[in-house]
This record gives structure tokens, C-alpha cells and sequence, in this order.
């Protein structure tokens, strides 16, 4: 019995590259490998991918570029990998849909619509939601809580390079402690760096949780909290 009905898997763009490799497609293959393992029991997938091994606002306003045209360019960066998501999911036989926060034509993706996403999740199809809250200043992970908000997500998984929030860098402290949960106003006081506060509030406010876990590590990790082994670090109200 899963956990879990209905998810949504928040990639960084970073999950997908390698070196100097934007897209990595053996990681990326690892990638579908995962999605398909949640759909192999049953749970809907729905995915927000970031743009962070492309372009970043932040980071081209540092250089001088305004800033909301470097935003701009970071969510056309999510939309760049989340159609070779798409693609990578049809190669391995996976119905996918690529959706964006701003509309884009020639065929490119379909612009977001909750009714048309929750559809498509109930008929086993997997909805990757590019373009983010689709406005600048804001964040894939914002964008990940509200289109989970939007499908009606069990819960948010947030994968990172590390296995949860911890009570320091692990890295550089050896008696650093995972936390098994948390709750959002923890998160929001210790100023986590897992998330921006924008995205914490909102999942306080709607009381969807977020998992954070390590991903591609153990490929199997996601597949094992689905089915109910505790792993990662749930932050809820
Ligand atoms: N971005 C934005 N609005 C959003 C989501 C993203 O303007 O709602 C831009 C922002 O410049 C951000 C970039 O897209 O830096 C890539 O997203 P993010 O940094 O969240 O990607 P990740 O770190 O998850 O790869």
C-alpha cells in the first residue's frame, strides 16, 4: 500500500547535468528510471524542473543583465529541461505532457491547465510543469508547491544532493543529525537553505508537506518512501 497517491517531484537543473554536460542523458535516463519505478506502483507523477545547470536570474544580474530578463531566461531554461524530460519519458514508453507557466506556441508545450494536468496524472501520464510560477523573482520551488497545490499533490518531494535536512552542513560537521521532521515555521526560523520562505509559507498555508530526499544517490530511495520506509526529512505543519 503506497503512502502516497498522487506526487509531485521537484528536479533541480542541476539533477539533470553532469560536469561540464547541461543535460547528462545517462542521468537523465537515471531520472526516467525513477519516475517509472512511482508509476510501477500505481502513484501519479507530476514534475517541476528548475533551470539552474542553464541559467539563473540571480546569476546573469550579477553580471549586469536586468534582472527580469535573467529571469526570463532561467524559465525558458526549465522549459529546455523539461522537454528533454518529456522526451527521455516517451523513449522509455512513458505517456508524458510538458506544460508551461507562460504560454509558448509552435507546439512546443501546452501552457499550464490544473483541470487538463490532473486529467492526464489520473490516466497514468506524467505532467512536467516547466516556466515555474511562470513570473520572475520567484523560484522552481515555489513553482513546484503551487502546481502542487494546483493537482491536488500528496505531498512535494524535493530532491537534493544530500538525504534531508540536517541539523548542520554534514559536509563539515561529522556529528551533524538528519531531522526526521520538521515543521514549516522550524524551517522558516532556521532559515533553511532546502527552500526559499516563499515556498514554505505557502505550503504552510495549504498544509502540503515536502520530503526532502536524495534522489539519485540510491535509485531506489523515492520507490522506498513510497512504499513507507521513513527515509529523508518530512517538513509539515
Ligand atoms: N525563475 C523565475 N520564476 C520562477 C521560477 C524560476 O524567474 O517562477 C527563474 C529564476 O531566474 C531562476 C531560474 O528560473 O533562477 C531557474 O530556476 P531555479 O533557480 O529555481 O532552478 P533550479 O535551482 O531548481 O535548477
Amino acid at each position: 500500500m503506497n503512502k502516497y497517491k498522487r506526487i509531485l517531484l521537484k528536479l533541480s537543473g542541476e539533477a539533470l547535468a553532469k560536469g561540464d554536460n547541461t543535460l547528462d542523458p545517462a542521468t537523465l535516463s537515471k531520472v526516467v528510471g525513477i519516475i517509472k519505478s512511482a508509476l510501477d506502483q500505481k502513484v501519479e507523477v507530476g514534475i517541476v524542473v528548475g533551470g539552474g545547470n542553464i541559467f539563473r536570474g540571480a546569476a546573469l544580474a550579477q553580471v549586469g543583465m536586468n534582472r527580469v530578463t535573467g529571469d526570463h531566461m532561467g524559465m525558458l531554461a526549465t522549459v529546455i529541461n523539461a522537454l528533454a524530460i518529456g522526451d527521455a519519458c516517451k523513449r522509455a514508453n512513458i505517456d508524458a505532457l510538458v506544460m508551461s507557466g507562460f504560454p509558448i506556441g509552435g507546439g512546443v508545450c501546452d501552457p499550464v491547465d490544473h483541470n487538463k494536468a490532473k486529467q492526464a496524472l489520473s490516466a497514468g501520464k506524467v505532467v512536467i510543469f516547466s516556466a515555474g510560477t511562470g513570473s520572475p523573482c520567484f523560484t522552481t520551488d515555489t513553482g513546484a508547491v503551487l502546481r502542487g497545490i494546483e493537482i491536488e499533490a500528496d505531498v512535494v518531494f524535493k530532491a537534493t544532493k544530500v538525504d534531508g535536512v540536517y541539523t548542520d552542513d554534514p559536509m563539515k560537521n561529522p556529528d551533524a543529525t538528519r531531522y526526521k521532521t520538521l515543521s514549516f515555521n522550524e524551517a522558516i526560523e532556521k532559515n533553511l537553505q532546502i527552500m526559499d520562505t516563499a515556498a514554505f509559507a505557502l505550503c504552510r498555508e495549504h498544509g502540503l508537506d515536502i520530503c526532502v530526499f536524495s534522489m539519485l544517490e540510491n535509485t531506489n530511495t523515492l520507490s522506498d518512501i513510497l512504499n513507507g520506509k521513513p527515509a529523508g526529512t518530512i517538513i509539515g505543519n
